[in-house]
């Protein structure tokens, strides 16, 4: 059966609306999209007419499904991973997927769980069994040991065997890589260069060294996927795309040099301000928290709108991701994303955007456009979000399509 859906205006997730819009969809699969009176009306087409928006479903490129994203500094999902089953884990992902989804995005990215807890869940969504987005999950993130995603402070007898992946010298991270693609992995995560809070004007340091970041990359590519770095600073952000890395998570101050560089190599930027906006905010007002720590946030916080300035006057590919799960409740902020890059000099079509076909293009998923072919994951708002970005953070103005189905 033949589902049609008219607005008052459609956003095609290209960077085109069209006033008085209409979708066709079969099954799971967009068959036409454009205006309402080339489309006309297929006989025995079930029709929804709205007063509102048409657009295709959103894309959160950076989430991590397995952890609450409690704000509480001393609830870091580390000690959670000693306490909690894997299965615990996904099935608690399990819920937080159905509430992204609810939210109106229909795709994520989700970047480092323990073991294969999330690529488990992708096959749970994809075979039916539980509702959800799309996920591209990276299994577990590498990281040197005792890096960013392999924290010490344990007793000698603590293992985190298969919850945390360390590699050591290239190739140990050829070895990491093969291992998160035999698990099932549709991407890899790095931890190259990560916060440091020791300095008053240097707040990133290395771990990973350019032959180890070369030699995943080398790897990952060779298996066709891409990868994602956690970074920072403009030295770590070079260091990164220099040696193969295709997507720039986090990497507040970037410089111009390394701007350049990120358009030689056509990498993408995820800037994740909505967890550095919102982590700063507690992080400033915490009695508990050391003034460095502090200092840290006032510092990133600045420097995440001068990056953003650079990466959208050079024109570089972004993509919206708000770290949900690392201190942010899965489902709740992935529009919050949007508004940022608005306030941050985006206009609400360039924000939609990157919440749509750029992260439809860096994920590799057929959506993200209003086009024949594409999957049919549809949002209807209540209202126009070109207007006022922020509708999109009301699910009540929402209804949500995946693949065709309305989702409940
Ligand atoms: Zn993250």
């Amino acid at each position: 059966m033949k589902h049609l859906i008219r607005g008052r205006v459609l956003i095609d997730g290209k960077g085109g609306s069209i006033d008085q819009g209409a979708v066709l969809f079969e099954g799971d699969r967009i068959v036409a999209a454009g205006r309402a009176a080339d489309i006309g009306v297929p006989e025995g087409a079930e029709i929804i007419d709205t007063d509102g928006t048409v657009m295709p479903g959103m894309f959160d490129a950076h989430v991590h499904l397995r952890s609450p994203g409690t704000p509480d500094e001393t609830g870091m999902h580390k000690w959670e991973m000693a306490s909690m089953s894997y299965a615990d884990m996904s099935l608690r992902a399990a819920y937080y997927a159905q509430q992204t989804l609810r939210s109106g995005f229909t795709s994520v990215r989700d970047l480092a769980a323990p073991g294969g807890t999330i690529i488990d869940l992708r096959k749970a969504i994809d075979a039916g069994y539980i509702t959800g987005p799309r996920i591209k999950a990276c299994g577990m993130g590498l990281t040197v040991t005792g890096g960013h995603m392999d924290e010490g402070g344990w007793a000698d007898h603590v293992s985190f065997a298969n919850m945390t992946a360390p590699c050591n010298g290239a190739d140990g991270f050829r070895q990491g890589v093969r291992e998160q693609l035999k698990r099932g992995a549709d991407f890899i995560k790095l931890n190259t260069w990560v916060s440091y809070h020791n300095s008053p004007t240097r707040f990133w340091r290395q771990e990973m060294t350019e032959d180890e970041i070369r030699a995943a990359c080398d790897e990952a590519h060779a298996q066709g996927v891409h990868v994602a770095a956690h970074t920072y600073g403009p030295d770590g952000v070079a260091a990164s795309v220099r040696n193969g890395v295709d997507t720039i998570e986090h990497g507040h101050w970037i410089d111009e040099p390394t701007i350049e560089l990120m358009v030689k190599h056509n990498t993408t930027f995820v800037p994740t301000l909505t967890i550095n906006d919102v982590h700063a905010s507690y992080a400033v007002d915490n009695p508990n928290l050391a003034e460095k720590y502090k200092r840290w946030h006032r510092e990133s916080s600045a420097a995440k709108w001068k990056t953003l300035e650079l990466v959208r006057k050079a024109g570089i590919r972004v993509c919206t991701g708000t770290d949900s799960g690392f201190q942010l409740e899965n489902g709740k902020w992935g529009a919050y994303e949007l508004m940022l890059m608005v306030k941050g000099g985006f206009t609400p079509m360039e924000s939609i955007v990157a919440a749509t076909a750029s992260s439809a293009d860096m994920m590799e998923i057929e959506a993200g456009r209003l086009e024949a072919g594409k999957y049919a994951d549809i949002v209807i708002v209540d209202g126009n979000p070109l207007d006022d970005i922020s509708i999109l953070h009301d699910i009540s103005k929402l209804r949500v399509f995946k693949g065709g189905v309305a989702v409940q």
